[in-house]
Parts: C-alpha cells; sequence; structure tokens
C-alpha cells in the first residue's frame, strides 16, 4: 500500500471514530452500555460501513456486531479480529472501537487494491465489555464462544432486569445461549486491536507495541486490628496503632512490587472504621491488587505480601488478616500468532516492544476458544476511560499499517 493511500485511510479512521464517539446514551458525554438504543445506532452506523467493505453482516440475540467476508479458497479457516463496542460512562472514543473500526478500513484498503485473502476474516464488534450495565463482564464474548452460563443470564442491572430478560426483550424470542459461533479447528486466531491505556509505549517513544500476555490478577483486603485509644493519654509506647501498621505495610508493597517488574501491587482503598484526629485508629482495612503475566509469581508475591503484612503486624503487636476477593488467571498470547505481529510491527515501525496488559480484555475470553494476540496503540498521557483519551492520527497510520501487513503475511502461512 503506498503511503498516501495509508495516510488516506488513517484519517478516515480517525473521522469514523469520531462519528462513533458521538453515538451516545447520554447527551454531552459518551455513555453506550450494552442493549441500548445507542448501541443499536453504533452497530447500524458500523455495519454500514462493514457492508460498504464487502462484508456481510448480521447482529446476534445479545447485540454482537458480526461482519464476514468469504475467502474463494476451499478449506479456508477464519481469522478473527475485533474487540468491544460498548463503553464507561464518559468514555473516550478509543476504547474498544478502535479495535472495531481499524479492521474495517485494513479490509476495505485491500479490496481496494484486489487483494483477495485465502481466509476468511470475521470482524466482531462486541456487545459488552465493561461491565457498566451487569456487573459481570464480557457478556458479548462469552456469548460469541458459547461460555455465557445460566449464573450469568440471572444478573441484574440497576432497574432490576435480568440479563435473560434484557435479551429476550431485545431479540423478541425466547433466549438460552448457543454454543461458540465456530469451533476452534475452523479457526486461525484472533486479533485484538486496543489503545495501551497506560503509559509505556508513550514513554519508549513507540506507536504500537505486542502484547505478550494479559497479567494474572489478584485482588484482596488487608484487615489490621490494634487496640483504639485516646490520641492525647496513650504514650507511644503502650500503643497498638493499626493505621501505622497498614502504612508501613503500603510502603513495603510498594518496595517489593517496585524491585520486581513487570510485578504490580496496588493498595488503592484505606478503611479507618470510626476514624476520628484523636483516636489511635484501631482498625483498619486495606485492599491490595497484585498483578503479573505469570499465574505461580503472582501467586508467590500475594503470599510473600501477606506473610510480610503479618509479620509487620506481629512486632506491632497486632493482628491481621487476608481476604482474597477476586483473582484472574494470566491469559498468554499465542506465540505463533505473536511472533508474526511482532514481524509486522517490526517491518512498519523498525522496533518490536513486548507489552504486558495489566487490563482485562475480550481477549481473555476467546483466547479459550482460538489462539490471540493483541496489539496496543499508544495514547496520550496513558489516559482512558476519560473524554481526553487520544491516539494521534499519525499513530492510527502506523497500527493500520501494521494491521495490513500481518494480514498479508498471514495470506502466505495460511
Ligand atoms: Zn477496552
Amino acid at each position: 500500500m503506498n503511503q498516501t493511500a495509508l495516510t488516506a485511510a488513517a484519517r478516515l479512521l480517525d473521522k469514523r471514530l469520531d462519528e462513533l464517539g458521538r453515538v451516545t446514551d447520554e447527551p454531552g458525554r459518551l455513555t453506550r452500555t450494552f442493549l441500548s438504543p445507542a448501541m443499536e445506532r453504533a452497530n447500524s452506523l458500523i455495519g454500514g460501513w462493514m457492508r460498504e467493505a464487502g462484508l456481510t453482516v448480521r447482529e446476534d440475540e445479545t447485540g454482537n456486531l458480526i461482519g464476514r467476508l468469504e475467502s474463494p479458497a476451499p478449506g479456508a479457516r477464519t481469522l478473527l479480529l475485533g474487540s468491544h463496542l460498548d463503553t464507561v460512562r464518559n468514555a473516550g472514543r478509543f476504547d474498544g472501537a478502535l479495535g472495531v473500526l481499524l479492521p474495517i478500513v485494513a479490509l476495505a484498503e485491500l479490496k481496494e487494491r484486489g487483494v483477495t485473502l485465502p481466509y476468511h476474516v470475521e470482524i466482531l464488534g462486541f456487545s459488552e465489555e465493561e461491565a457498566v450495565r451487569f456487573t459481570g463482564a464480557y457478556i458479548g464474548s462469552k456469548a460469541y464462544t458459547g461460555r455465557l452460563r445460566q449464573s450469568d443470564l440471572k444478573l441484574k442491572d440497576a432497574r432490576n432486569h435480568t440479563l435473560l430478560e434484557v435479551i429476550e426483550a431485545h431479540a423478541g424470542q425466547r433466549y438460552s445461549p448457543p454454543k461458540a459461533a465456530h469451533r476452534s479447528s475452523e479457526l486461525l486466531g484472533y486479533l485484538e486491536v486496543h489503545i495501551e491505556q497506560g503509559p509505556v509505549l508513550e514513554a519508549k517513544k513507540l506507536a504500537v507495541g505486542v502484547v505478550s500476555a494479559i497479567a494474572s490478577q489478584t485482588r484482596g483486603r488487608l484487615t489490621f486490628r490494634g487496640k483504639a485509644g485516646h490520641a492525647g493519654t496513650t504514650p507511644m509506647d503502650l500503643r497498638r496503632d493499626a493505621l501505622a501498621g497498614a502504612a508501613e505495610f503500603i510502603l513495603f508493597a510498594e518496595a517489593f512490587a517496585g524491585a520486581r517488574p513487570p510485578l504490580v501491587a496496588t493498595v488503592g482503598t484505606i478503611n479507618v472504621p470510626g476514624s476520628a484526629a484523636n483516636v489511635i485508629p484501631g482498625e483498619v482495612v486495606v485492599s491490595l491488587d497484585v498483578r503479573h503475566p505469570s499465574d505461580a509469581t503472582c501467586a508467590a508475591a500475594v503470599a510473600e505480601l501477606v506473610r510480610q503484612a503479618q509479620r509487620t503486624a506481629r512486632r506491632r503487636q497486632l493482628a491481621c488478616e487476608w481476604h482474597p476477593t477476586m483473582q484472574h488467571e494470566a491469559t498468554p498470547c499465542s506465540v505463533p500468532l505473536t511472533t508474526q505481529l511482532a514481524r509486522s510491527v517490526r517491518a512498519v515501525q523498525g522496533t518490536s516492544l513486548p507489552l504486558v496488559s495489566g487490563a482485562g480484555h475480550d481477549a481473555v475470553i476467546m483466547a479459550k476458544l482460538t489462539p490471540v494476540a493483541m496489539l496496543f496503540v499508544r495514547c496520550r498521557n496513558g489516559l482512558s476511560h476519560h473524554p481526553d483519551e487520544y491516539a494521534s492520527p499519525k499513530d492510527l497510520e502506523v497500527a493500520l499499517q501494521v494491521v495490513v501487513d500481518f494480514l498479508l503475511r498471514l495470506s502466505t502461512k495460511s
């Protein structure tokens, strides 16, 4: 593809992201939630762009938008590309949308050049990833991969409607979760393009990077218990200050993870029940969130951090309890697909940086069906889930060129 055509295509992509960013359920800010009126308008807008690029378009009962380009090649398998079309409240215009709109423009470019791919392509716009309307995320990709469970269907939204009721009202018929849209053997893999939502690419002055894994994540609460007391009458050496113990632990966690990249550990909340300026804190509850690309390393780090919290507590004559509340296993990206993607990245920007995704994505669910790869695109100040979320047209052009190169390379291998 010549550079002028590519620049024009990237400009078109930017314009469409802008247009889609105005399709919202809330005036004045971007919010699109599962099966909302704005989601329907988004699907019809994007469906039109898919048809223009030569795809046939359908929508499943859960509102997933699916565009398919058939290859005439006998025995062809299918490559999946996509991301989510729902948003957080007051969102930016790139999160999710980029991974759906970029492949459409890429396929339109190949069509323009008269390229026929030796594999089918399906572009997926998932209806729910952000867990805004229902608290369990990934409804779209779970439905597509045949992994929506009865327990998911009982989830309720703020108006007390179950997920099942909402799907049936939208579909106009009874719904029971279907099997996966494809057998694994029919698929080549899944590629998700997404803004980084972090500051690494910006710091390394690179437009795009290749995700090596989506991190393992453990979250829980640590409760430190000491003894409440009068701030004026209890001498320092007779205190059992739960907050001072928690503070020592928080700094330990920061230094511990800091010395072991890419491990990250965060204490994001501190709760001091009944706190007052003149009372020595008797009880403190802090959150702990730990992430690492390896499940084993993540689990070992959590165990060590909890041990240290308990050592600190003992020394200070406090009690300390750990309550895990959430645990997600790591999702490694496919080595062959990722190697291929890194080759395309090197061809376009000279160097390819492997990145760990600290946030979850539809690729987590898709990995249960087929090998996955992810391309991250630099975003300004690492900012996401915010109206100021921004990726430059120049970076969109690099990402687009990488995906076109990837599709062509896969042609010679599939
Ligand atoms: Zn996203």
